[in-house]
């Protein structure tokens, strides 16, 4: 005859068993629907632009018009910055880059502004599963001085990717006068973006079948 903190204790270990079984299920259904990941597995996504200096009047970084006595030349608005972002999210989510969604051949993207870009990007990485949960940024400038801009581009790229904006970080770096940038004939970039898997909801699902 067993006692009763021996039925208690077999009784747990019952329910660990069953919620076992249900986490394991919660985990084959995740990995179903996006091969390679598993739930609470993050990504890390990479970005790296440059543009050349052009005449102009003003230039696009991060979403915000800099007056400037030059412009920076591209197919797009030439906005380095969320170029970078973009390159980023869409590498996290293991979806190649900017160049293939919008080629510099296409008629549509002349002149296109890369807010739009980078938002197109954010909505491929979520039809793939993710979402961005935070940011880190470099911009290398000789000229203009970004300080002063750091955080009119870093509010700018948070509302765009929907984030709090302590979850993105711009900084601002000169080229120390050598190479392209610092003999200011380019202005390069640098993200990394992390990515988690967009969860579904299964009491939703439950709901939904
Ligand atoms: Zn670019």
């Amino acid at each position: 005859m067993k006692d009763e903190a021996t039925l208690r204790g077999e009784k747990l270990l019952e329910r660990i068993e069953a919620l076992e079984t249900r986490l394991a299920a919660l985990e084959r259904r995740e990995k179903e629907r996006r091969p390679g990941a598993a739930l609470g597995s993050y990504r890390v996504g990479y970005g790296n632009d440059l543009h050349r200096f052009t005449d102009g009047s003003s230039l696009r970084l991060g979403g915000v018009t800099i007056p400037y006595c030059h412009s920076l030349l591209g197919h797009s608005d030439a906005d380095a910055l969320l170029h970078a972002i973009a390159d980023a999210i869409l590498g996290g989510a293991g979806l190649s880059d900017i160049g293939e969604f919008f080629p510099d051949t296409a008629e549509e993207n002349r002149g296109r502004d890369s807010v739009e870009i980078l938002a197109l990007c954010v909505e491929e990485a979520a039809r793939a599963g993710w979402r961005v949960v935070n940011l880190d940024c470099v911009v290398c400038a000789q000229q203009p001085k970004l300080g002063p801009l750091k955080k009119a581009m870093r509010d700018r790229i948070a509302a765009v990717l929907d984030l709090p904006p302590d979850c993105v970080s711009v900084k601002a770096k000169t080229g120390e006068h050598v190479g392209p940038v610092g003999r200011m004939e380019a202005i390069e970039t640098f993200a990394v973006a992390l990515l988690a898997p967009i969860e579904s909801d299964p009491e939703k699902e439950r709901d939904d079948a």
